[in-house]
């Protein structure tokens, strides 16, 4: 059985993420998204609120499983028997980094590969940053997020639009 990890923020999940998770649901027989802790980037949401939101995005996928990890992403692989990491591919913006991450998990484990995924050509400049941005200056994300992503995002900057 070929399992791959889906890491990620998700702070919150986007329409992009789920176009990748899907994507590879249909390459592998399981994926397990992994909402990472990452203090690091300051999350808007708390890992609980964004477990939550990932795994309703999912709840109708059988093939995606939906966890939490707060560890080195290589060692969540071994946790999941998993050898595959996916991460989805934008705009020229993310390569380096995932290019970086992809050599770094490879030097920590030999044996982690990454598999990149590019998105329909609609989510290509999207990412949670954005959806953010917009949100909190009362803007409209219903293209960007499923609903009830969009009404805890609104909720979250107290804005009224909560459609
Ligand atoms: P991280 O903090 O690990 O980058 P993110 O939640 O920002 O977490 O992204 C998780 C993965 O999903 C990354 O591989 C990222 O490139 C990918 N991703 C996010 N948004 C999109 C999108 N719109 N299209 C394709 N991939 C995306």
């Amino acid at each position: 059985m070929k399992i791959a990890l889906y890491p990620g923020t998700f702070d919150p999940i986007t329409f992009g993420h789920i176009d990748i998770a899907v994507r590879a649901s249909k390459i592998f027989h399981k994926v397990v998204a992994v909402v990472a802790e990452n203090p690091g980037k300051k999350p808007l949401f708390s890992i609980s609120e964004r477990l939550e939101m990932v795994k309703e995005a999912f709840s109708e996928i059988p093939e995606i499983q939906v966890e939490s990890y707060s560890g080195l992403m290589v060692n969540c692989l071994n946790d999941f028997g998993a050898t595959v990491l996916i991460r989805g591919l934008r705009a020229l913006s993310d390569f380096d980094y995932e290019f970086q991450m992809a050599f770094t998990n490879r030097n920590l484990r030999s044996t982690a590969e990454t598999v990149f995924l590019m998105p329909s050509s609609r989510y290509i400049y999207l990412n949670s940053t954005i959806v953010k941005q917009i949100a909190k200056l009362g803007g409209d994300i219903s293209s960007f997020v499923p609903k009830y992503v969009m009404q805890k995002v609104h909720k979250k900057f107290n804005n009224e639009i909560c459609n």
